[in-house]
Protein backbone atom coordinates (compact mmCIF):
# COMPACT_ATOMS: atom_id res chain seq x y z
CA UNK A 1 0.00 0.00 0.00
CA UNK A 2 1.52 3.02 -1.09
CA UNK A 3 0.19 6.54 0.71
CA UNK A 4 0.90 10.34 0.09
CA UNK A 5 0.61 12.34 3.31
CA UNK A 6 0.31 15.87 2.56
CA UNK A 7 1.71 18.51 5.82
CA UNK A 8 0.79 21.80 6.33
CA UNK A 9 0.16 22.81 10.11
CA UNK A 10 2.01 25.48 10.48
CA UNK A 11 5.72 26.92 8.35
CA UNK A 12 6.56 23.89 6.64
CA UNK A 13 4.42 22.38 3.46
CA UNK A 14 5.59 18.71 3.55
CA UNK A 15 4.60 16.19 0.50
CA UNK A 16 5.73 12.17 2.03
CA UNK A 17 5.24 8.94 0.12
CA UNK A 18 5.06 5.90 2.52
CA UNK A 19 4.55 2.25 1.64
CA UNK A 20 3.92 -0.29 4.11
CA UNK A 21 5.98 -3.29 3.06
CA UNK A 22 5.46 -6.36 5.15
CA UNK A 23 4.04 -4.51 8.00
CA UNK A 24 7.20 -2.09 7.76
CA UNK A 25 7.04 1.91 6.54
CA UNK A 26 9.42 2.08 3.86
CA UNK A 27 9.36 6.24 3.37
CA UNK A 28 10.35 6.56 -0.56
CA UNK A 29 9.61 10.37 -0.29
CA UNK A 30 10.01 12.95 1.74
CA UNK A 31 9.62 16.65 0.13
CA UNK A 32 9.25 19.65 1.95
CA UNK A 33 9.50 23.67 1.81
CA UNK A 34 9.84 25.72 4.87
CA UNK A 35 8.81 29.34 5.49
CA UNK A 36 11.89 31.82 6.17
CA UNK A 37 12.49 34.62 7.05
CA UNK A 38 15.63 36.96 7.22
CA UNK A 39 14.55 39.06 10.06
CA UNK A 40 10.96 39.35 11.83
CA UNK A 41 8.43 36.40 12.26
CA UNK A 42 6.09 34.94 10.34
CA UNK A 43 2.18 36.03 9.40
CA UNK A 44 -0.68 33.28 8.80
CA UNK A 45 -2.06 34.38 5.58
CA UNK A 46 1.58 34.79 4.11
CA UNK A 47 2.68 31.37 4.89
CA UNK A 48 -0.46 30.13 3.49
CA UNK A 49 0.25 31.95 0.70
CA UNK A 50 3.93 30.39 0.46
CA UNK A 51 2.26 26.99 0.63
CA UNK A 52 -0.15 27.29 -2.66
CA UNK A 53 2.72 28.59 -4.23
CA UNK A 54 4.92 25.98 -3.54
CA UNK A 55 2.72 23.27 -3.19
CA UNK A 56 2.49 21.16 -6.86
CA UNK A 57 6.37 21.92 -6.96
CA UNK A 58 6.77 19.90 -4.04
CA UNK A 59 3.91 17.31 -4.72
CA UNK A 60 5.81 17.19 -8.36
CA UNK A 61 9.24 16.47 -6.59
CA UNK A 62 7.62 13.78 -4.17
CA UNK A 63 6.30 11.82 -7.32
CA UNK A 64 9.91 11.75 -9.10
CA UNK A 65 11.43 10.88 -6.29
CA UNK A 66 9.58 8.29 -5.15
CA UNK A 67 9.96 7.13 -8.71
CA UNK A 68 5.66 6.65 -8.61
CA UNK A 69 2.83 8.47 -10.11
CA UNK A 70 -0.45 9.64 -8.98
CA UNK A 71 -1.83 6.48 -10.61
CA UNK A 72 0.37 3.91 -8.14
CA UNK A 73 -0.79 5.81 -5.29
CA UNK A 74 -3.21 3.81 -2.64
CA UNK A 75 -4.30 6.27 -0.37
CA UNK A 76 -4.21 10.47 0.28
CA UNK A 77 -3.51 11.63 3.44
CA UNK A 78 -3.60 15.66 5.20
CA UNK A 79 -2.74 17.07 8.70
CA UNK A 80 -6.22 18.01 9.69
CA UNK A 81 -5.38 18.89 13.11
CA UNK A 82 -4.29 21.03 15.11
CA UNK A 83 -2.29 24.47 13.29
CA UNK A 84 -2.83 27.03 11.66
CA UNK A 85 -6.35 27.67 10.33
CA UNK A 86 -5.08 29.30 7.40
CA UNK A 87 -2.56 26.74 6.71
CA UNK A 88 -4.12 23.75 7.33
CA UNK A 89 -6.77 24.69 5.17
CA UNK A 90 -4.11 25.01 1.86
CA UNK A 91 -2.81 21.15 2.83
CA UNK A 92 -6.44 20.06 2.85
CA UNK A 93 -7.55 21.34 -0.29
CA UNK A 94 -4.48 20.25 -1.97
CA UNK A 95 -5.79 16.83 -0.61
CA UNK A 96 -9.39 16.76 -1.63
CA UNK A 97 -8.15 18.31 -4.86
CA UNK A 98 -5.95 15.16 -5.60
CA UNK A 99 -8.49 12.68 -3.52
CA UNK A 100 -10.88 14.09 -6.09
CA UNK A 101 -9.17 14.23 -9.61
CA UNK A 102 -7.52 11.20 -9.04
CA UNK A 103 -10.41 9.03 -7.05
CA UNK A 104 -8.22 7.86 -3.81
CA UNK A 105 -9.27 7.41 -0.46
CA UNK A 106 -8.45 10.35 1.75
CA UNK A 107 -8.10 9.89 5.78
CA UNK A 108 -7.31 13.36 7.81
CA UNK A 109 -5.04 12.61 10.71
CA UNK A 110 -3.67 14.08 13.87
CA UNK A 111 -0.31 16.22 13.38
CA UNK A 112 1.06 15.20 17.30
CA UNK A 113 0.45 11.65 17.15
CA UNK A 114 1.70 11.23 13.69
CA UNK A 115 5.51 12.34 15.26
CA UNK A 116 4.84 9.70 17.68
CA UNK A 117 3.72 7.22 15.20
CA UNK A 118 6.62 7.95 12.61
CA UNK A 119 9.14 7.89 15.70
CA UNK A 120 7.84 4.50 16.62
CA UNK A 121 8.32 3.44 13.19
CA UNK A 122 11.38 4.13 12.74
CA UNK A 123 13.51 3.50 15.64
CA UNK A 124 13.10 0.89 17.87
CA UNK A 125 10.66 2.14 20.77
CA UNK A 126 7.68 -0.26 21.05
CA UNK A 127 5.20 1.68 23.68
CA UNK A 128 7.17 5.17 24.71
CA UNK A 129 6.37 8.62 26.48
CA UNK A 130 6.86 11.02 23.30
CA UNK A 131 8.58 14.23 24.54
CA UNK A 132 6.90 16.56 22.06
CA UNK A 133 8.82 20.05 21.59
CA UNK A 134 8.28 21.70 18.25
CA UNK A 135 7.41 25.45 17.41
CA UNK A 136 3.98 25.71 18.63
CA UNK A 137 3.63 22.37 20.74
CA UNK A 138 5.05 21.30 23.74
CA UNK A 139 3.40 17.90 25.56
CA UNK A 140 4.57 15.09 26.71
CA UNK A 141 2.77 12.18 25.87
CA UNK A 142 1.92 8.66 26.55
CA UNK A 143 -0.32 5.89 25.33
CA UNK A 144 -3.11 4.54 27.87
CA UNK A 145 -6.47 3.12 26.91
CA UNK A 146 -6.92 3.41 23.76
CA UNK A 147 -5.79 7.37 23.35
CA UNK A 148 -2.46 9.30 23.31
CA UNK A 149 -2.75 10.94 26.99
CA UNK A 150 -1.18 14.22 27.60
CA UNK A 151 0.73 13.72 30.72
CA UNK A 152 2.45 17.51 30.72
CA UNK A 153 2.21 20.26 28.71
CA UNK A 154 3.32 23.89 28.04
CA UNK A 155 0.85 26.58 29.69
CA UNK A 156 1.07 29.02 27.61
CA UNK A 157 3.03 28.39 24.18
CA UNK A 158 5.22 25.61 22.34
CA UNK A 159 8.91 26.13 23.32
CA UNK A 160 9.75 26.23 19.53
CA UNK A 161 7.79 29.63 19.11
CA UNK A 162 9.47 31.31 22.20
CA UNK A 163 12.40 30.21 21.18
CA UNK A 164 11.52 31.52 17.52
CA UNK A 165 10.04 35.32 19.76
CA UNK A 166 13.50 35.67 21.32
CA UNK A 167 15.76 35.05 18.48
CA UNK A 168 13.95 37.70 16.37
CA UNK A 169 14.33 40.20 19.28
CA UNK A 170 18.04 39.81 18.98
CA UNK A 171 17.36 39.92 14.73
CA UNK A 172 19.02 36.31 14.45
CA UNK A 173 15.25 36.22 12.10
CA UNK A 174 13.48 32.60 11.60
CA UNK A 175 13.92 29.85 12.47
CA UNK A 176 15.59 30.94 15.34
CA UNK A 177 15.82 27.68 17.53
CA UNK A 178 19.37 26.45 15.82
CA UNK A 179 20.90 29.73 15.57
CA UNK A 180 20.30 29.62 19.35
CA UNK A 181 21.97 26.49 19.52
CA UNK A 182 24.64 27.55 18.19
CA UNK A 183 25.56 30.40 19.99
CA UNK A 184 25.05 28.24 23.29
CA UNK A 185 27.73 26.35 22.05
CA UNK A 186 30.11 29.26 22.97
CA UNK A 187 28.51 30.05 26.35
CA UNK A 188 30.65 29.95 28.87
CA UNK A 189 28.95 30.61 31.94
CA UNK A 190 25.52 29.51 33.19
CA UNK A 191 23.18 32.62 34.52
CA UNK A 192 20.54 31.69 36.39
CA UNK A 193 16.88 31.86 35.25
CA UNK A 194 13.47 31.14 36.65
CA UNK A 195 12.52 27.55 36.33
CA UNK A 196 9.11 26.89 36.11
CA UNK A 197 7.59 23.63 36.41
CA UNK A 198 4.15 23.94 37.89
CA UNK A 199 2.98 19.92 38.40
CA UNK A 200 3.44 18.35 35.37
CA UNK A 201 3.29 21.08 32.70
CA UNK A 202 5.40 24.01 32.21
CA UNK A 203 5.28 27.66 31.19
CA UNK A 204 8.10 29.56 29.46
CA UNK A 205 6.59 33.27 29.03
CA UNK A 206 7.88 34.62 32.47
CA UNK A 207 11.34 32.73 31.29
CA UNK A 208 11.93 34.73 28.17
CA UNK A 209 10.65 37.76 29.90
CA UNK A 210 13.27 37.60 32.29
CA UNK A 211 15.85 36.88 29.38
CA UNK A 212 15.24 39.56 27.32
CA UNK A 213 15.29 41.71 30.24
CA UNK A 214 18.93 40.80 30.90
CA UNK A 215 19.92 40.60 27.26
CA UNK A 216 18.60 44.61 27.50
CA UNK A 217 20.83 45.46 30.47
CA UNK A 218 24.04 44.20 28.00
CA UNK A 219 25.77 43.02 31.51
CA UNK A 220 25.98 39.27 29.81
CA UNK A 221 27.23 37.87 26.50
CA UNK A 222 24.36 36.67 24.02
CA UNK A 223 26.48 33.20 24.06
CA UNK A 224 26.12 33.21 27.60
CA UNK A 225 22.14 33.55 27.76
CA UNK A 226 21.75 31.13 24.66
CA UNK A 227 23.97 28.31 26.90
CA UNK A 228 21.60 29.28 30.42
CA UNK A 229 18.42 29.34 28.24
CA UNK A 230 18.93 26.16 26.76
CA UNK A 231 20.24 24.38 30.02
CA UNK A 232 16.79 26.08 31.75
CA UNK A 233 14.43 25.17 29.71
CA UNK A 234 15.60 21.78 28.57
CA UNK A 235 16.14 20.61 32.20
CA UNK A 236 12.26 21.64 32.70
CA UNK A 237 11.42 19.53 29.71
CA UNK A 238 13.35 16.80 30.67
CA UNK A 239 11.84 16.91 34.27
CA UNK A 240 8.07 16.57 33.76
CA UNK A 241 9.19 13.39 30.91
CA UNK A 242 10.86 11.77 33.30
CA UNK A 243 7.91 11.93 35.87
CA UNK A 244 5.89 10.65 32.95
CA UNK A 245 8.22 7.85 32.68
CA UNK A 246 8.00 7.31 36.29
CA UNK A 247 4.28 7.48 36.59
CA UNK A 248 3.54 5.22 33.34
CA UNK A 249 6.68 2.57 34.13
CA UNK A 250 7.32 3.19 30.77
CA UNK A 251 10.87 2.37 29.84
CA UNK A 252 10.83 4.31 26.43
CA UNK A 253 11.93 8.25 25.91
CA UNK A 254 11.56 9.17 21.99
CA UNK A 255 11.86 13.03 20.67
CA UNK A 256 9.67 14.73 18.72
CA UNK A 257 9.36 17.99 17.10
CA UNK A 258 11.88 20.41 15.67
CA UNK A 259 13.33 21.35 19.21
CA UNK A 260 13.90 18.08 19.09
CA UNK A 261 16.91 18.44 17.03
CA UNK A 262 19.12 19.73 19.38
CA UNK A 263 22.39 17.98 20.30
CA UNK A 264 21.59 19.40 23.98
CA UNK A 265 18.39 18.37 24.27
CA UNK A 266 19.33 15.07 22.53
CA UNK A 267 22.04 14.59 25.54
CA UNK A 268 19.65 15.03 28.58
CA UNK A 269 17.43 12.57 27.33
CA UNK A 270 20.15 10.32 26.86
CA UNK A 271 21.79 11.11 30.06
CA UNK A 272 18.52 11.11 32.00
CA UNK A 273 17.45 7.18 30.72
CA UNK A 274 20.18 6.31 31.32
CA UNK A 275 20.52 6.88 35.04
CA UNK A 276 16.93 5.20 35.37
CA UNK A 277 17.58 2.02 32.91
CA UNK A 278 15.48 3.52 29.88
CA UNK A 279 16.77 4.43 26.57
CA UNK A 280 16.12 7.51 24.87
CA UNK A 281 15.38 7.69 21.21
CA UNK A 282 14.63 9.91 17.83
CA UNK A 283 14.47 9.70 14.27
CA UNK A 284 16.60 11.10 11.70
CA UNK A 285 15.81 15.19 11.54
CA UNK A 286 14.00 15.53 8.38
CA UNK A 287 11.09 13.50 10.58
CA UNK A 288 11.58 15.45 13.85
CA UNK A 289 10.80 18.46 11.92
CA UNK A 290 7.32 18.55 10.62
CA UNK A 291 7.11 16.71 7.43
CA UNK A 292 4.74 14.87 4.96
CA UNK A 293 6.25 11.13 5.73
CA UNK A 294 4.56 11.24 9.00
CA UNK A 295 1.27 11.82 8.08
CA UNK A 296 1.68 9.49 5.63
CA UNK A 297 2.48 6.53 7.70
CA UNK A 298 -0.06 7.87 10.37
CA UNK A 299 -2.83 7.59 7.11
CA UNK A 300 -1.91 4.17 6.40
CA UNK A 301 -2.12 2.89 9.82
CA UNK A 302 -5.57 5.23 10.50
CA UNK A 303 -6.96 3.55 7.43
CA UNK A 304 -6.27 0.02 7.47
CA UNK A 305 -7.70 0.85 11.36
CA UNK A 306 -11.14 1.34 8.82
CA UNK A 307 -10.77 5.49 9.18
CA UNK A 308 -11.73 7.44 5.98
CA UNK A 309 -13.35 10.42 5.06
CA UNK A 310 -15.95 11.82 2.11
CA UNK A 311 -14.70 14.79 0.62
CA UNK A 312 -17.33 16.54 1.68
CA UNK A 313 -16.36 15.74 5.51
CA UNK A 314 -12.98 16.47 4.97
CA UNK A 315 -12.17 19.74 7.32
CA UNK A 316 -9.97 20.88 9.73
CA UNK A 317 -9.64 21.54 13.03
CA UNK A 318 -6.70 23.89 14.15
CA UNK A 319 -7.55 23.29 18.06
CA UNK A 320 -8.46 19.21 18.48
CA UNK A 321 -6.32 18.06 21.50
CA UNK A 322 -4.24 14.93 21.21
CA UNK A 323 -6.17 12.77 23.48
CA UNK A 324 -9.22 13.52 21.68
CA UNK A 325 -8.67 11.06 18.98
CA UNK A 326 -9.32 7.66 19.69
CA UNK A 327 -6.47 5.35 18.92
CA UNK A 328 -8.10 2.51 17.00
CA UNK A 329 -5.24 1.30 15.18
CA UNK A 330 -3.08 -0.04 18.27
P1 LIG B 1 8.38 21.98 14.06
O1 LIG B 1 7.30 22.95 14.48
O2 LIG B 1 8.30 20.65 14.73
O3 LIG B 1 8.61 21.86 12.60
O4 LIG B 1 9.74 22.61 14.60
C1 LIG B 1 10.12 23.93 14.32
C2 LIG B 1 10.75 24.53 15.55
O5 LIG B 1 11.93 23.81 15.89
C3 LIG B 1 11.15 25.97 15.37
O6 LIG B 1 10.67 26.70 16.48
C4 LIG B 1 12.67 25.92 15.37
O7 LIG B 1 13.28 27.08 15.90
C5 LIG B 1 12.94 24.72 16.25
N1 LIG B 1 14.24 24.10 16.01
C6 LIG B 1 14.69 23.53 14.87
N2 LIG B 1 15.95 23.09 15.02
C7 LIG B 1 16.29 23.36 16.32
C8 LIG B 1 17.47 23.16 17.11
N3 LIG B 1 18.56 22.59 16.59
N4 LIG B 1 17.44 23.58 18.38
C9 LIG B 1 16.35 24.15 18.91
N5 LIG B 1 15.23 24.38 18.21
C10 LIG B 1 15.19 23.99 16.93
MG1 LIG C 1 5.25 19.40 14.51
Amino acid sequence: MLCLGIESTAHTFGVGIVALKKGKCVVLANEKDLFRTEKGGFIPAEVAKHHVEVCDVILKRALEKANVNMRDIDLISYSQSPGIGTTLEVGCNVAKSIALIFRKPLVGVNHCIAHLEIGRALCKAKDPVLLYASGANTQVIAYEGKKYRIFGETLDGGIGNYLDKFAREIGLGFPGGPKIEQLALQGKKFISLPYSVKGMDVSFGGIFTNLKQKYDTKKFTTEDLCFSLQETVFAMLIEVAERAMAHTGKKELLLGGGVACNKRLQEMATLMCKERGAKAYWPEQQFLVDNGAMIAWLGILSFKAGNRLEIKDADTNPYLRTDQIIVNWR
